[in-house]
C-alpha cells in the first residue's frame, strides 16, 4: 500500500480535534460513573461503556475478557488518641487487613534500621508512626521492607505519614509491586495526612495511646478487560497493543488516573478506524486496543491479559502503555528496553513534531506495561515525568479529588493526533524489519530481582 503521509497526518490531527468525544467520554466515566474499582457494577459499566463506543466506532471485535480477581474493600477506618474527642482521618493501605488495637504510639522516624533499633525497647505491642519517604542520611530502603523491619520488631500497626500537605490521604501499597502479587501485609498499615502525621508525632512525644480500626474484608471476584481490534492489511497476524487502565482506586472518580488515558485508547481507535473507512488508509499490522481493569489492585487485569493471550498466539511487536497523561503534553516515547529506540525514532523524526525516545534505566511496574515487560515484550510509556508533571493535576491519582477536571483535553486531544500518527507508522514497518524484540523472560527476572532491593524510581 503506498500512503500519502503528509495528507493521512494532516487528516489524523484534524480529526483528533474537531471530531474529538474526549469531553463526553469524561463525563460519562467520571462524573456518571464514577469511581471505577475493579469488580464493582460501576467498574463493569464502565467496561461496558467502553465496549460499546468502540462497536459504535466501527470495531465490531470488540468485547469483554472477563477474569478472576483477588479484591478487598472497607469501612471508614478509625482512630482516636485516648482523652481527646476529636476522631484522626486515616485511611487504608490498599489490601490492609481488619485490625483492632489499642497501643502506645511510638514515633520511628522513617522507620530506618537505625531508628527501629532506637526505638526496639519501646515498639512490642506498640503502633509505629513512619515517615515512607527517604531519610536523606543513609542508603534508601524501600518502603515494603521498612515495614517488615517493624513488623519484626513487634508493632501491632504502622501509621505511614503521606506525603501530600492539605489533608490529603491517599491509598498506597504496603508490599513491592514489582512482585505482582497480593501479599500479605507485613503489618496492618494505615495513611494520614501530613497535618494529621504531625499532630500524632507530637502525641507520641508526650506518651499517647492510639485506638486504631480498620474493617476490611478480602475476597474473589469477576472483573473484566475490554479489547477491540483495527484488523491490519498487510500483516493481520503480527500485532501491535495500545492500552491503559480504566479502574479505578476506591472513592475516586479517577480523572487523572486513568479517564485520561482510557479517553485516548478509545480516540485513537476512533480516528483511527474513521481514517479506514473515509480514505481507505488501514493498518498495515493488526492495532489491539485493550482497557484494563484491576491495574489499582497488583495490575491483575494486565497479568490477566499476557496470561489469556501470549501463550496460544504470537507476541505482540510493541505494548504502549496509556496512564496518567496529565502530566503535560506529549513529549514522545519512552521505551523500557532499548531494543527498539531506532525504528522508532526513525518513525518521529518523519512525522517532524520534534518528539523523541528515551529508555529506562529501572524497570517500570508501576502501570500495565510491567506484566507485558515481564513476558519479554517491548513495552512504551508516553510520557517522561509520569508521576512530576508539568502541571498540578499530575499529583492526583489515588484519592476523591481526580476528578473530570484534573484531565486537559487540549493536551489529550494533540495525544490521540500524535499517537494515531505514530502507531499506523510503525504499523506499516513490515515486521520482518523490527530488530529482534523477545527478551529472554529470565533476564527480565534476573533484572527485577536485583532492582527489588533498591528504591522503585518512577521516573
Ligand atoms: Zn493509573
Amino acid at each position: 500500500m503506498s500512503i500519502d503521509w503528509r495528507s493521512v497526518d494532516r487528516w489524523l490531527t484534524g480529526d483528533a480535534w474537531v471530531r474529538s468525544r474526549i469531553p463526553e467520554h469524561l463525563v460519562q466515566l467520571c462524573d456518571l460513573i464514577g469511581p471505577r474499582w475493579a469488580s464493582t457494577p460501576q467498574e463493569r459499566s464502565a467496561a461496558d461503556y467502553i465496549r460499546a463506543q468502540m462497536q459504535a466506532h466501527g470495531l465490531a471485535s470488540a468485547r469483554l475478557e472477563p477474569f478472576q480477581v483477588d479484591t478487598w474493600t472497607h469501612e471508614p477506618a478509625r482512630a482516636r488518641i485516648e482523652g481527646r474527642d476529636a476522631p484522626v482521618d486515616v485511611l487504608p493501605y490498599l489490601f490492609c487487613p481488619p485490625v483492632s488495637v489499642t497501643a502506645p504510639l511510638i514515633d520511628t522516624g522513617f522507620g530506618t534500621l537505625r531508628e527501629v533499633e532506637a526505638t526496639r525497647m519501646k515498639l512490642a505491642g506498640a503502633i509505629a508512626i513512619v515517615d515512607p519517604a527517604f531519610e536523606p542520611f543513609t542508603a534508601p530502603t524501600p518502603f515494603p521492607i521498612r515495614l517488615r523491619t517493624l513488623a519484626q520488631a513487634g508493632a501491632q500497626a504502622v501509621i505511614a505519614i503521606d506525603r501530600k500537605t492539605g489533608g490529603r490521604t491517599e491509598y498506597h501499597p504496603a508490599t513491592d509491586w514489582r512482585t505482582l502479587k497480593v501479599e500479605p501485609h507485613p503489618v496492618p498499615t494505615v495513611d494520614v495526612s501530613r497535618e494529621t502525621g504531625t499532630l500524632l508525632r507530637r502525641y507520641a512525644a508526650r506518651g499517647a495511646r492510639l485506638s486504631l480500626e480498620v474493617k476490611s474484608r478480602a475476597y474473589q471476584a469477576t472483573t473484566a478487560n475490554t479489547s477491540a481490534e483495527l484488523a491490519g492489511t498487510s500483516w493481520p497476524d503480527a500485532h501491535i497493543v495500545i492500552g491503559g487502565h480504566h479502574d479505578t482506586v476506591l472513592n475516586s472518580p479517577g480523572g487523572n488516573d486513568n479517564a485520561s488515558g482510557t479517553v485516548v485508547v478509545i480516540e485513537t481507535a476512533r480516528t483511527l478506524a474513521a481514517l479506514a473507512a473515509e480514505s481507505g488508509v488501514r493498518p498495515g499490522c493488526t492495532l489491539r486496543f485493550v482497557t484494563f481493569s484491576a491495574e489499582e489492585q497488583f495490575l491483575q487485569g494486565s497479568a490477566a491479559y499476557v496470561k489469556q493471550h501470549y501463550g496460544p498466539e504470537p507476541l505482540p511487536l510493541l505494548m504502549i502503555n496509556l496512564d496518567e497523561l496529565s502530566t503535560g503534553f506529549m513529549k514522545g516515547v519512552v521505551l523500557q528496553f532499548p531494543e527498539l529506540r531506532g525504528l522508532i525514532e526513525r518513525q518521529l523524526t518523519a512525522m517532524g513534531d520534534g518528539l523523541a525516545t528515551h529508555t529506562m534505566t529501572q524497570l517500570d511496574a508501576w502501570s500495565d506495561h510491567y506484566p507485558f515487560s515481564l513476558r519479554g515484550i517491548p513495552t512504551a510509556i508516553l510520557w517522561r515525568w509520569r508521576f512530576f508533571g508539568k502541571y498540578p493535576e499530575s499529583d492526583f491519582h489515588h484519592e476523591p479529588d481526580d476528578m473530570a477536571d484534573k484531565v486537559r483535553v487540549r493536551d489529550l486531544k494533540e495525544y490521540v493526533g500524535l499517537l494515531a500518527r505514530l502507531v499506523l507508522r510503525l504499523s506499516h514497518v513490515p515486521p520482518g524489519e523490527w530488530p529482534e524484540n523477545r527478551l529472554d523472560a529470565r533476564a527480565v527476572q534476573a533484572r527485577i530481582a536485583e532492582e527489588i532491593t533498591s528504591p522503585h524510581r518512577t521516573m
